[in-house]
């Protein structure tokens, strides 16, 4: 394939995502095809779902437990995305002091738990996803930015979270740009290979008796006596419970629409780099860069020195579409292209290896919410918002909870309890978006929050990636 309008360095480029091609073994898992019959059923393969199907094992050994899937694994998000994986439930500690005050304390805390949890879970299931816990470099591009690094750590030094301001030569040890005058580095961050996050909880599943079903959509989910059936092109499944972990995708249930929409992010990738190339820019440890704007960048290293560079644009789509052809942006590319030249020009003759991108469930709170219907045999969670490779596993559990009736400190949490302010329907959904991103935008230029965003911030309106 090839996109008209990018550069040379795009020549060879494949424009799908990189992280497919580290997946060596693949299983066959047929669709499902006639009548079948289980305890708990889960909707989507993805992350949520997976650790969903792999706890629900756990706690439940007996139980027969069913995948659906619709595409392939590691398709949609879970299997595009930068692999940064947070010490946080809650879009980070800021989101968390922001919006839930008198519960940002247990929502640090369990965030930072949730991250040693699958560690630990990877360990434990054998799991070789490539994790490495090797912190990130926050980094500023502005002086107002750069103050906001400085009311960051103080942020996190409420919470105990520790990480060091960096300038100067030290700065420069870490990230050497002509872009970043400033920077924080957080040690306790981590990064995983994500389609391979993907493939190992599917095979840990598998082997503990779990059945995933490929090309499988569920297109209706109705009651049926004390438990619930769902529909599929080929097949039928009655379920006792039911997970729901679709993410980006239209939610079968009507009522959750209006709590998210499709917002697509793009990602580029360079071709191996070599030791000199990478001193030319000082980032010598394998921890990952973010930059602090609204619109923001997010950098990492791949185990073969590739460097991903993602973000920046988040597109939504008039009438939420999302249309697998979106998933290529030309000049979503090229931005990112020039963006990277100017963050790093000593990298001008690199070429990118791999440009792709994913549809990410933009909540108006930037987390996920969890809840329950058809009398608690559902359990849902979305809204991740761009930041769900470790809050998928807590989201997981919570759901857990809900279906097996537990009372716990994950149920009790308002952030996730507590449904996000809904979108409005077209055509001022995509107008009030528009608006929203123009305000976010005119701040990263100028350091001001505009009247707007206060007032979204005071009614608990977010909006990001
Ligand atoms: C480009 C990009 C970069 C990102 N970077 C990061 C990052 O660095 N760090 C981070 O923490 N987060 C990141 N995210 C977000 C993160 O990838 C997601 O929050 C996470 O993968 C969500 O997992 P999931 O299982 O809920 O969703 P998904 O992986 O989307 O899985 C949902 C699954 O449900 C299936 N499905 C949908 N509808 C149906 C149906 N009706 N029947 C059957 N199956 C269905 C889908 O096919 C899909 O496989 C990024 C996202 C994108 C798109």
């Amino acid at each position: 394939m090839k996109l008209a309008s990018l550069s040379s360095r795009f020549n060879d480029t494949v424009f799908t995502p990189y992280w497919q091609e580290t997946v060596s073994a693949r299983r066959d898992l047929p669709a499902l095809t006639g009548a079948h019959r289980c305890d708990i059923a889960v909707i989507g393969a993805g992350f949520t779902g997976l650790w969903s199907a792999l706890k629900a094992r756990e706690r439940h050994p007996n139980a027969r437990i069913i995948v659906l899937e619709a595409r392939h694994l590691a398709e949609a998000a879970s299997g595009r995305n930068g692999g940064f994986s947070a010490p946080s439930i809650s879009h980070g500690v800021g989101n968390a002091a922001a919006r839930w005050p008198d519960e940002a304390e247990a929502l640090v805390r369990l965030g930072r738990q949730n991250l040693d949890d699958l560690e630990a879970d990877l360990v434990t299931y054998g799991i070789k996803a490539e994790f490495e816990r090797t912190g990130k470099v926050n980094v500023a591009a502005t002086p107002w930015e750069a103050e906001g690094l400085h009311d960051m750590q103080a942020t996190y030094a409420r919470f105990g979270v520790e990480a060091k301001v960096l300038s100067g030569d030290e700065l420069k040890r870490h990230l050497n740009s002509p872009r970043y005058p400033a920077g924080l580095y957080e040690p306790n961050y981590a990064y995983v290979n994500p389609a391979r996050l993907v493939h190992g909880l599917a095979e840990a599943c598998l082997r503990g008796g779990v059945s995933i079903h490929q090309d499988s959509p569920v297109s209706a989910i109705t009651p049926d006596g004390d438990g619930v059936s769902l529909t599929t092109p080929r097949g039928a499944l009655r379920a006792g419970k039911v997970v729901m972990a679709t993410n980006a995708d239209l939610p079968i249930l009507r009522r959750l629409r209006p709590a998210i929409v499709p917002i697509f992010d793009y990602t580029i990738m360079t071709e191996p780099l070599s030791d000199a190339q990478l001193e030319s820019i000082g980032w010598q440890g394998r921890y990952g860069v973010a930059d602090c704007g609204n619109q923001f960048h997010y950098s990492r290293k791949t185990a073969d020195n590739r460097i991903l560079w993602g973000g920046y644009d988040a597109i939504y789509h008039r009438g939420s579409r999302r249309d697998a052809q979106l998933l290529n942006r030309a000049q979503s590319y090229a931005r990112l292209e020039a963006n990277f030249l100017e963050a790093f020009p000593s990298l001008s003759g690199v070429t990118f290896s791999h440009a792709w991108g994913g549809i990410i469930d933009t909540s108006a709170r930037l987390t996920f919410f969890t809840g329950t219907a058809l009398g608690g045999r559902l359990a849902y969670a979305m809204g991740f918002t761009g930041q769900g490779v470790t809050a998928s596993r807590f989201a997981a559990l919570t759901m857990l909870d809900l279906l097996d009736g537990e009372e716990t400190e994950r149920t009790q949490l308002r952030m996730s309890r507590k449904r996000p302010f809904p979108f409005p329907p077209e055509p001022l959904r995509g107008l009030a978006i528009k608006v929203a991103q123009s305000h976010l935008a005119r701040e990263d230029l100028t350091g001001k929050r505009s009247m707007l965003l206060r007032l979204m911030d005071r009614a608990g309106i977010g909006f990001g990636s």
